[in-house]
């Protein structure tokens, strides 16, 4: 089954044989082979959940929402399999996978909740200035979802759009990643078991051009896309001919701003949970450090010594706190930006390499660069790794401007005792999301989503349904 496609409720093989191999990055051994489906299999999809529109369309808000409270219970009941499975795939603690299938599983319930609201404000009356007119206002499913998602937080990213997608009335069509597709591909069993009707998900394991194929399918009616900014870019531009509506969740390179006055360990876990968690492979990864001068020595050797602390091994192993990277790629990739980082003489304080000890997966230790410049490509861009660059600054403005000065603004995390200067400096940051005093908590009520080149649209909250409906008002003259 998980080596097939999923496509109008059925397990099917591709229309061309190919498979693609699956890692577990802890080992480097192959995990599973999963099936390369290609354009064919996404007409196929697509047609498939353009029949099932009509009839999830008309089944109503509630009985949407049930279907979505079903997925979550199952989500809940299998959440250890599914953790260990996403451990295996991904190499992340599974502590940390375990913090993934519960957050799934939140976000099938809060839509089904908004599944249910969404059919009791149909047709609602809109307060309009001429008492000769009523206006009504309905909220109608978008059409055909197509789904992408990268491979950074299994399941997590694909519930986000799903279950959204699902309250709203839509039907979709599911790309996981190439690289983590074994519990998204589970959500396809999952599905099958709770009696939800055929072609409302579809799910096509393949590579780039499955993804391509999806954006430019004329069924498409919507297009969701979390990645990195060059297939964002190759997405937007697809969607362009529909044209159809896009959301784009792209990458970050996000501060954490630290005041001299902030406790000193609650900001040393801040700001180790802000980079190191998941080996650092977040878009929210607050991998930029702006800190008060006077606070820098002491927080830095607490973050240092924190660092070493945390223990690489075997993704399953409780002990692990830290695993390796998901892909040689990502693994060569962090490599190349220490080596940059050391040949332009930016002064390393911990890390740099893989960790002693270990001569399988692709674990790297953490890695902390301090005083880089605002020129340097380790301080700009964005390098999805353990890799954390510091700054100092000594007035708050400095602060703001050292924060801001980034394409991206997808979140920061900002650490003071003073509250009103912790706000006052939260409204100045140019980000979608900004924590204080806390990092990386994402509640599926808030929304998430981020300015400048971290996107478009928002996730989470009414903000993410409403990402899939189409507004419709009906006018009426009211008789004499
Ligand atoms: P990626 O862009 O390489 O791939 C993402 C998905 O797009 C994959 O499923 C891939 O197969 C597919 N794809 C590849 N080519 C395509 C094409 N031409 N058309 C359509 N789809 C195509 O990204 P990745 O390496 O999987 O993930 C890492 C990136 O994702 C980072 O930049 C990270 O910041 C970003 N990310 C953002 C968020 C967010 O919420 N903003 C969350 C997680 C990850």
């Amino acid at each position: 089954m998980l080596s097939e496609l999923f496509i109008n409720g059925k397990w099917q093989k591709p229309s061309t044989p190919g498979t693609i191999d699956v890692f577990n990055p802890c080992t480097e051994e192959v995990l599973h082979r999963v099936a390369a489906g290609g354009p064919a299999d996404v007409d196929k999809a697509v047609a498939a959940a353009k029949a099932a529109l009509p009839g999830w369309k008309k089944v109503g808000g509630a009985a949407r929402g049930r279907f979505l409270k079903a997925i979550a219970a199952k989500l809940r009941e299998r959440a250890e399999e599914l953790a260990k499975l996403s451990s295996r795939n991904n190499g992340k603690p599974l502590a940390e996978a375990r913090v993934d299938m519960a957050d799934a599983a939140a976000s099938f319930d809060y839509y089904a909740g908004k599944a249910v609201e969404l059919e009791a404000r149909q047709n609602s009356d809109v307060a309009v200035p001429d008492a000769n007119y009523r206006s009504q206002l309905r909220l109608e499913p978008a059409g055909v979802a197509a789904l992408i998602v990268p491979w950074n937080f299994p399941l997590v990213t694909t519930s986000w759009k799903v279950a959204p997608a699902l309250a709203a009335g839509c039907t979709v069509v599911l790309k996981p990643s190439e690289i983590t597709p074994i519990v998204e591909l589970e959500l396809g069993r999952i599905v099958a078991d709770i009696g939800l009707p055929p072609g409302v998900i579809n799910i096509v394991t393949g590579v780039g051009t499955v993804g391509a194929a999806m954006t430019m399918h004329p069924d498409v009616a919507k297009i969701s896309f979390t990645g990195s900014n060059g297939v964002g870019a190759r997405v937007m531009q697809a969607a362009s001919a529909g044209p159809k509506s896009v959301g784009l969740e792209l990458g970050g390179k996000s501060p954490i701003v630290v005041f001299a006055d902030a406790d000193e360990q609650l900001t040393a876990e801040l700001i180790v949970g802000g980079i190191f968690y998941n080996a650092g492979q977040m878009c929210s990864a607050t991998s930029r450090l702006v800190i008060e001068k006077s606070a820098a020595p002491r927080i830095l050797e607490r973050v240092v010594a924190m660092a070493k602390n945390l223990k690489h091994g075997n993704s399953l192993d409780p002990a692990t706190t830290m695993g390796p990277l998901t892909t040689k790629t990502q693994y060569d990739k962090v490599l190349e930006y220490i080596a940059k980082g050391k040949a332009l003489d930016h002064r390393l304080i911990t890390g740099g390499g893989k960790p002693g000890g270990i001569n399988r997966g692709w674990f790297l230790e953490p890695t902390i660069f301090v005083d880089v410049p605002s020129t340097s490509p380790l301080w700009r861009e964005e390098i999805f790794g353990p890799l954390l660059c510091v700054q100092t600054f000594e007035r708050e403005e400095e602060a703001i401007a050292l924060a801001n000065d980034c394409d991206f603004g997808l979140v920061a995390t900002i650490v003071s005792s003073d509250s009103e200067k912790a706000q006052r400096v939260a409204d100045a940051v140019e980000a979608g999301h900004v924590w204080i005093n806390s990092s990386q908590t994402i509640f599926v009520e808030t929304s998430w989503g981020g300015f400048k080149a971290s996107g478009i649209g928002r996730e989470l909250g009414p903000w993410g349904l409403s990402a899939y409906l189409e507004v419709k008002h009906k006018t009426t003259r009211l008789q004499a």
